[in-house]
């Protein structure tokens, strides 16, 4: 499966124990992700990212990207509700994008933990199905 992580700042430690945690589930997996994320999980697991820009960047952007040709298979972002974010509206479009494709994508961690034991269990099997087709294929 190809899976993305992105965290806003006061998320990212938050996302590294997330994802020491789950090591063993994402191993194996294609991981992707916003650049300082990215480096914050590599420092602290034994896991392979491709890094994607920093999220202000463009980063979201990039990873909008493969959601729109339905290629991203879930996506764990743990944004921060209580600070504005100067990417905004990137964000907006990534969930925007997520919810036209139909995208499990969670936004707080208890979510991120369910969908990750969705994960160990296969339930995200349907996707191989969806990743047989072409993008913009019906
Ligand atoms: P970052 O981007 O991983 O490069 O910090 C995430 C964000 O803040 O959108």
């Amino acid at each position: 499966m190809n899976i993305a992580f992105i965290a806003h700042d006061r998320k990212k430690e938050e996302m590294v124990n997330f994802v020491i945690a789950y090591e063993p589930v994402f191993n194996g997996h294609t991981l992707y992700s916003t650049g300082t994320t990215g480096m914050r999980i590599m420092e602290n697991t034994g896991l392979s990212i491709h890094r994607f820009m920093s999220g202000p960047l463009g980063g979201d952007q990039q990873i909008g990207a493969l959601v729109a040709q339905n290629e991203m298979d879930l996506i764990i972002f743990l944004r921060d509700p209580l600070m504005a974010q100067p990417h905004e509206p990137d964000i907006i479009a990534l969930l925007r994008l997520c919810d036209v494709q139909g995208i499990p994508v969670a936004t707080n961690v208890a979510t991120a933990e369910l969908l990750v034991k969705a994960l160990q269990r296969g339930d995200f099997a349907w996707r191989e199905l969806v990743h047989k087709y072409k993008p913009g294929e019906v």
